[in-house]
Protein backbone atom coordinates (compact mmCIF):
# COMPACT_ATOMS: atom_id res chain seq x y z
CA UNK A 1 0.00 0.00 0.00
CA UNK A 2 1.25 3.14 -1.14
CA UNK A 3 1.90 6.00 2.12
CA UNK A 4 -0.87 8.11 0.12
CA UNK A 5 -3.15 5.49 0.18
CA UNK A 6 -2.69 4.47 3.51
CA UNK A 7 -2.68 8.10 4.16
CA UNK A 8 -6.46 8.31 2.58
CA UNK A 9 -7.31 5.16 4.33
CA UNK A 10 -6.55 6.51 7.93
CA UNK A 11 -8.64 9.70 6.91
CA UNK A 12 -11.21 7.98 5.85
CA UNK A 13 -11.45 5.82 8.98
CA UNK A 14 -11.17 9.03 11.03
CA UNK A 15 -14.33 10.56 9.10
CA UNK A 16 -16.12 7.35 9.81
CA UNK A 17 -15.61 7.46 13.14
CA UNK A 18 -16.07 10.70 14.33
CA UNK A 19 -19.67 9.95 11.98
CA UNK A 20 -20.09 7.09 14.56
CA UNK A 21 -19.57 8.88 17.46
CA UNK A 22 -21.97 9.30 20.43
CA UNK A 23 -21.51 12.96 20.84
CA UNK A 24 -22.94 15.34 18.70
CA UNK A 25 -20.35 17.18 16.16
CA UNK A 26 -21.42 20.44 14.11
CA UNK A 27 -19.02 22.61 12.20
CA UNK A 28 -20.56 25.81 11.61
CA UNK A 29 -19.33 28.83 9.07
CA UNK A 30 -19.34 32.45 10.60
CA UNK A 31 -22.76 33.13 9.59
CA UNK A 32 -23.19 29.94 11.50
CA UNK A 33 -24.72 28.11 8.60
CA UNK A 34 -24.16 24.27 9.03
CA UNK A 35 -21.06 22.76 7.33
CA UNK A 36 -21.08 19.03 8.93
CA UNK A 37 -23.62 17.49 10.78
CA UNK A 38 -22.25 13.87 12.57
CA UNK A 39 -24.24 10.65 12.70
CA UNK A 40 -25.48 11.23 16.28
CA UNK A 41 -27.03 14.99 15.57
CA UNK A 42 -28.79 13.30 12.37
CA UNK A 43 -30.52 10.06 15.14
CA UNK A 44 -31.52 12.54 17.58
CA UNK A 45 -32.61 15.16 15.51
CA UNK A 46 -34.27 13.23 12.70
CA UNK A 47 -32.73 15.37 10.20
CA UNK A 48 -30.19 14.29 7.96
CA UNK A 49 -27.00 16.05 6.80
CA UNK A 50 -28.22 17.25 3.31
CA UNK A 51 -31.13 19.00 5.01
CA UNK A 52 -29.39 21.01 7.17
CA UNK A 53 -26.27 21.99 5.11
CA UNK A 54 -25.80 25.18 4.76
CA UNK A 55 -29.21 26.43 6.72
CA UNK A 56 -28.74 28.60 9.63
CA UNK A 57 -28.70 26.38 12.85
CA UNK A 58 -31.10 29.20 14.48
CA UNK A 59 -33.78 28.51 11.98
CA UNK A 60 -33.13 24.83 11.93
CA UNK A 61 -33.03 24.47 15.97
CA UNK A 62 -35.68 27.51 17.34
CA UNK A 63 -34.93 26.46 20.57
CA UNK A 64 -31.09 27.88 20.77
CA UNK A 65 -31.09 31.26 21.74
CA UNK A 66 -29.60 33.48 19.11
CA UNK A 67 -28.25 36.49 21.09
CA UNK A 68 -26.86 34.11 23.52
CA UNK A 69 -25.08 31.85 20.78
CA UNK A 70 -23.55 34.63 18.82
CA UNK A 71 -21.96 36.32 21.89
CA UNK A 72 -20.29 32.71 22.82
CA UNK A 73 -19.81 32.09 19.57
CA UNK A 74 -18.09 35.68 18.68
CA UNK A 75 -15.65 35.31 22.08
CA UNK A 76 -14.69 32.12 20.33
CA UNK A 77 -13.84 33.58 16.42
CA UNK A 78 -11.85 36.47 17.75
CA UNK A 79 -9.76 34.73 20.97
CA UNK A 80 -9.00 31.65 19.19
CA UNK A 81 -10.03 29.44 22.81
CA UNK A 82 -12.37 27.02 23.34
CA UNK A 83 -16.08 27.63 25.38
CA UNK A 84 -17.90 25.29 27.48
CA UNK A 85 -21.42 25.39 28.48
CA UNK A 86 -22.95 23.11 31.34
CA UNK A 87 -26.23 21.88 31.43
CA UNK A 88 -26.21 23.05 35.28
CA UNK A 89 -26.12 26.68 33.67
CA UNK A 90 -28.59 25.57 30.52
CA UNK A 91 -29.99 22.07 30.40
CA UNK A 92 -29.60 21.67 27.00
CA UNK A 93 -28.85 23.27 23.69
CA UNK A 94 -30.33 21.48 21.03
CA UNK A 95 -33.82 20.03 22.43
CA UNK A 96 -33.34 16.42 21.54
CA UNK A 97 -35.66 13.73 23.36
CA UNK A 98 -33.87 11.02 26.16
CA UNK A 99 -34.10 7.59 25.12
CA UNK A 100 -31.79 6.41 28.05
CA UNK A 101 -33.73 3.20 29.94
CA UNK A 102 -32.05 4.05 33.05
CA UNK A 103 -32.96 7.71 32.90
CA UNK A 104 -36.30 7.58 31.78
CA UNK A 105 -37.59 10.42 34.55
CA UNK A 106 -36.36 12.84 32.00
CA UNK A 107 -37.73 14.18 28.93
CA UNK A 108 -35.12 15.66 27.36
CA UNK A 109 -31.37 14.78 26.80
CA UNK A 110 -29.18 17.05 28.72
CA UNK A 111 -26.39 18.47 27.36
CA UNK A 112 -22.63 20.06 28.12
CA UNK A 113 -21.21 21.83 24.76
CA UNK A 114 -18.03 22.79 24.20
CA UNK A 115 -17.57 25.33 20.80
CA UNK A 116 -13.67 24.38 19.56
CA UNK A 117 -12.29 27.32 17.24
CA UNK A 118 -11.45 26.26 13.46
CA UNK A 119 -8.47 27.63 12.20
CA UNK A 120 -7.83 28.22 8.33
CA UNK A 121 -4.63 27.71 6.49
CA UNK A 122 -4.28 31.61 7.48
CA UNK A 123 -4.47 30.99 11.05
CA UNK A 124 -7.77 32.71 10.68
CA UNK A 125 -10.87 31.04 12.75
CA UNK A 126 -12.79 30.83 9.97
CA UNK A 127 -15.25 28.05 11.15
CA UNK A 128 -16.76 26.52 14.61
CA UNK A 129 -17.31 23.39 16.06
CA UNK A 130 -19.66 22.16 18.61
CA UNK A 131 -19.02 19.20 20.43
CA UNK A 132 -22.52 18.19 22.16
CA UNK A 133 -22.38 15.57 25.16
CA UNK A 134 -25.27 13.72 26.26
CA UNK A 135 -24.93 13.71 30.06
CA UNK A 136 -28.50 12.94 30.72
CA UNK A 137 -27.41 10.19 33.30
CA UNK A 138 -25.38 12.01 34.85
CA UNK A 139 -27.80 15.74 35.51
CA UNK A 140 -30.63 13.06 36.38
CA UNK A 141 -28.57 11.38 39.41
CA UNK A 142 -27.18 14.08 40.63
CA UNK A 143 -30.66 16.08 40.88
CA UNK A 144 -32.41 13.19 42.03
CA UNK A 145 -29.56 13.12 44.99
CA UNK A 146 -30.00 16.96 45.55
CA UNK A 147 -33.96 16.16 45.70
CA UNK A 148 -32.75 13.39 48.53
CA UNK A 149 -30.44 15.94 50.35
CA UNK A 150 -32.73 18.66 50.60
CA UNK A 151 -35.14 15.95 52.12
CA UNK A 152 -32.78 14.78 54.31
CA UNK A 153 -32.22 18.16 55.51
CA UNK A 154 -35.74 18.82 56.12
CA UNK A 155 -36.04 15.76 58.10
CA UNK A 156 -33.12 16.50 60.43
CA UNK A 157 -35.06 19.58 61.26
CA UNK A 158 -38.35 18.28 61.88
CA UNK A 159 -39.94 16.55 65.00
CA UNK A 160 -41.38 13.14 63.92
CA UNK A 161 -44.49 13.72 66.08
CA UNK A 162 -46.36 16.90 65.41
CA UNK A 163 -43.88 18.12 62.14
CA UNK A 164 -42.69 21.01 63.93
CA UNK A 165 -39.46 22.19 64.16
CA UNK A 166 -37.65 20.00 66.08
CA UNK A 167 -35.39 21.93 69.80
CA UNK A 168 -32.21 22.16 67.52
CA UNK A 169 -33.31 23.66 64.50
CA UNK A 170 -36.11 26.36 66.50
CA UNK A 171 -33.37 27.17 68.50
CA UNK A 172 -31.09 27.86 65.58
CA UNK A 173 -33.90 30.25 64.59
CA UNK A 174 -34.26 31.55 68.18
CA UNK A 175 -30.30 32.83 67.61
CA UNK A 176 -30.74 34.06 64.14
CA UNK A 177 -33.34 36.44 65.37
CA UNK A 178 -31.67 37.29 68.57
CA UNK A 179 -28.85 38.26 65.94
CA UNK A 180 -31.32 40.23 64.13
CA UNK A 181 -32.38 41.91 67.23
CA UNK A 182 -28.92 43.05 68.35
CA UNK A 183 -28.88 44.64 64.78
CA UNK A 184 -32.65 46.17 64.37
CA UNK A 185 -33.70 46.62 67.99
CA UNK A 186 -37.32 45.80 67.29
CA UNK A 187 -39.55 44.32 69.53
CA UNK A 188 -39.67 40.36 69.34
CA UNK A 189 -41.43 37.82 71.82
CA UNK A 190 -40.85 34.13 72.70
CA UNK A 191 -43.85 32.29 74.32
CA UNK A 192 -43.37 28.71 75.84
CA UNK A 193 -45.85 26.55 77.10
CA UNK A 194 -46.52 23.27 78.78
CA UNK A 195 -49.28 20.88 79.07
CA UNK A 196 -50.69 21.08 82.54
CA UNK A 197 -50.91 17.73 84.39
CA UNK A 198 -49.33 15.82 81.39
CA UNK A 199 -48.16 12.84 83.46
CA UNK A 200 -51.60 11.93 84.59
CA UNK A 201 -53.05 12.09 81.08
CA UNK A 202 -50.46 9.41 80.41
CA UNK A 203 -51.38 7.31 83.47
CA UNK A 204 -54.75 7.46 83.40
CA UNK A 205 -55.10 6.76 79.33
CA UNK A 206 -51.92 5.07 78.08
CA UNK A 207 -49.07 7.28 76.02
CA UNK A 208 -50.63 6.34 72.81
CA UNK A 209 -53.64 8.91 73.76
CA UNK A 210 -50.80 11.28 75.60
CA UNK A 211 -49.47 11.55 71.79
CA UNK A 212 -52.75 12.25 70.04
CA UNK A 213 -53.11 15.04 72.71
CA UNK A 214 -49.56 16.56 71.55
CA UNK A 215 -50.60 16.31 68.07
CA UNK A 216 -53.71 18.35 68.70
CA UNK A 217 -51.75 20.59 70.32
CA UNK A 218 -49.91 21.23 67.82
CA UNK A 219 -52.43 21.72 65.23
CA UNK A 220 -54.01 24.15 67.35
CA UNK A 221 -50.77 25.91 67.45
CA UNK A 222 -50.23 25.77 63.85
CA UNK A 223 -53.72 27.62 63.22
CA UNK A 224 -53.25 30.51 65.83
CA UNK A 225 -49.82 31.56 64.61
CA UNK A 226 -49.09 33.77 61.36
CA UNK A 227 -46.96 32.70 58.59
CA UNK A 228 -43.85 34.88 60.25
CA UNK A 229 -44.14 32.87 63.54
CA UNK A 230 -42.05 30.21 64.24
CA UNK A 231 -43.40 27.38 66.02
CA UNK A 232 -41.38 24.09 67.58
CA UNK A 233 -41.39 21.46 69.68
CA UNK A 234 -38.99 21.85 72.54
CA UNK A 235 -39.34 18.96 74.53
CA UNK A 236 -41.40 16.49 75.51
CA UNK A 237 -44.90 18.11 75.80
CA UNK A 238 -43.64 21.79 75.91
CA UNK A 239 -44.09 23.60 72.73
CA UNK A 240 -42.39 27.41 71.78
CA UNK A 241 -43.42 29.91 69.25
CA UNK A 242 -41.32 32.57 68.35
CA UNK A 243 -43.37 35.73 67.31
CA UNK A 244 -40.86 38.31 65.39
CA UNK A 245 -41.82 41.55 65.41
CA UNK A 246 -44.04 41.59 68.09
CA UNK A 247 -44.12 43.11 71.75
CA UNK A 248 -45.47 41.83 74.70
CA UNK A 249 -48.82 43.11 74.51
CA UNK A 250 -49.50 41.94 71.38
CA UNK A 251 -47.91 38.43 72.19
CA UNK A 252 -50.25 38.20 75.42
CA UNK A 253 -53.17 38.70 72.82
CA UNK A 254 -51.65 35.14 71.06
CA UNK A 255 -51.18 33.40 73.82
CA UNK A 256 -54.31 34.33 75.96
CA UNK A 257 -56.04 33.28 72.11
CA UNK A 258 -54.40 30.03 72.19
CA UNK A 259 -55.06 29.22 75.80
CA UNK A 260 -58.55 30.07 75.79
CA UNK A 261 -58.56 27.91 72.30
CA UNK A 262 -57.44 24.51 74.56
CA UNK A 263 -59.43 25.44 77.14
CA UNK A 264 -62.42 25.36 75.16
CA UNK A 265 -61.59 22.25 72.86
CA UNK A 266 -62.44 18.60 72.75
CA UNK A 267 -59.43 15.92 71.96
CA UNK A 268 -61.57 12.58 70.71
CA UNK A 269 -59.78 9.62 70.92
CA UNK A 270 -61.92 6.17 70.25
CA UNK A 271 -64.88 7.23 72.31
CA UNK A 272 -63.14 8.96 74.87
CA UNK A 273 -63.24 13.07 74.79
CA UNK A 274 -60.62 14.51 76.53
CA UNK A 275 -59.97 17.65 77.81
CA UNK A 276 -56.48 20.03 78.69
CA UNK A 277 -55.05 22.92 79.64
CA UNK A 278 -51.85 24.37 79.05
CA UNK A 279 -49.67 27.13 81.17
CA UNK A 280 -47.72 29.91 79.03
CA UNK A 281 -44.67 31.83 79.74
CA UNK A 282 -43.64 34.92 77.35
CA UNK A 283 -40.73 37.37 77.29
CA UNK A 284 -39.98 40.11 74.84
CA UNK A 285 -36.21 40.59 74.34
CA UNK A 286 -34.70 43.63 75.55
CA UNK A 287 -30.87 44.60 76.15
CA UNK A 288 -31.16 43.03 79.90
CA UNK A 289 -31.59 39.83 78.23
CA UNK A 290 -27.73 38.81 76.76
CA UNK A 291 -28.24 36.12 74.72
CA UNK A 292 -30.82 33.66 72.95
CA UNK A 293 -30.01 31.17 75.92
CA UNK A 294 -31.00 33.49 78.72
CA UNK A 295 -34.16 34.84 76.95
CA UNK A 296 -35.47 31.16 76.87
CA UNK A 297 -34.70 30.96 80.62
CA UNK A 298 -37.07 34.27 80.62
CA UNK A 299 -39.67 32.73 79.09
CA UNK A 300 -39.27 29.95 81.17
CA UNK A 301 -39.20 31.27 84.53
CA UNK A 302 -42.82 33.11 83.37
CA UNK A 303 -43.94 29.55 82.32
CA UNK A 304 -43.11 28.41 86.09
CA UNK A 305 -44.73 30.86 87.67
CA UNK A 306 -47.44 30.48 85.61
CA UNK A 307 -47.48 26.62 86.92
CA UNK A 308 -47.30 27.83 90.61
CA UNK A 309 -49.96 30.25 90.46
CA UNK A 310 -52.25 27.57 89.32
CA UNK A 311 -52.00 26.39 85.70
CA UNK A 312 -53.83 27.15 82.94
CA UNK A 313 -52.22 30.98 82.99
CA UNK A 314 -50.89 32.95 80.69
CA UNK A 315 -47.56 35.05 82.73
CA UNK A 316 -45.22 37.47 81.52
CA UNK A 317 -41.36 37.96 82.37
CA UNK A 318 -41.53 41.49 83.71
CA UNK A 319 -39.84 44.25 81.61
CA UNK A 320 -36.80 45.68 82.92
CA UNK A 321 -37.70 49.65 83.85
CA UNK A 322 -36.02 52.01 82.32
CA UNK A 323 -34.47 54.34 84.39
P1 LIG B 1 -47.22 20.17 84.90
O1 LIG B 1 -48.61 20.65 84.96
O2 LIG B 1 -46.43 20.62 86.05
O3 LIG B 1 -46.54 20.44 83.61
O4 LIG B 1 -47.34 18.59 85.08
P2 LIG B 1 -46.98 17.49 84.06
O5 LIG B 1 -47.54 16.21 84.54
O6 LIG B 1 -47.37 17.88 82.70
O7 LIG B 1 -45.42 17.50 84.22
P3 LIG B 1 -44.32 17.57 83.13
O8 LIG B 1 -44.57 18.71 82.24
O9 LIG B 1 -43.01 17.52 83.83
O10 LIG B 1 -44.62 16.18 82.39
C1 LIG B 1 -44.01 15.73 81.28
C2 LIG B 1 -44.54 14.34 81.03
O11 LIG B 1 -44.83 14.22 79.63
C3 LIG B 1 -43.56 13.26 81.31
C4 LIG B 1 -43.89 12.16 80.34
O12 LIG B 1 -44.71 11.22 80.97
C5 LIG B 1 -44.70 12.84 79.28
N1 LIG B 1 -44.13 12.80 77.93
C6 LIG B 1 -42.97 13.30 77.54
N2 LIG B 1 -42.79 13.13 76.19
C7 LIG B 1 -43.87 12.47 75.73
C8 LIG B 1 -44.28 11.98 74.45
O13 LIG B 1 -43.61 12.15 73.42
N3 LIG B 1 -45.48 11.32 74.38
C9 LIG B 1 -46.26 11.16 75.48
N4 LIG B 1 -47.42 10.53 75.36
N5 LIG B 1 -45.89 11.61 76.70
C10 LIG B 1 -44.72 12.24 76.83
MG1 LIG C 1 -46.55 19.52 81.74
MG1 LIG D 1 -43.17 19.47 80.68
Amino acid sequence: MSLQTSQLNELHWLMEMLHNIDVGLVVLDKEYKVQIFNGFMENHSGLLPREVKDKSLFKLFDEIPQDWFERKAESVFLLKNKAFTIWEQRPYLFKFNSYRPVTGSSDFMYQNTTFIPLMSSTGEVSHLCLLVYDVTDNAVHKKSLGKANEELAILSQTDGLTKLFNRSHWESCLQAEYKRWIRSQHSSSLVILDIDHFKKVNDTYGHVVGDEIIRHLSNLIQNHVRETDIPGRYGSEEFVVLLPDTPLKSAYVFAERLRKAVEASITQYNDIDLKYTISMGIAEIEPVIRSHKAWIECADSALYHAKKSGRNKVNMHPKSVKS
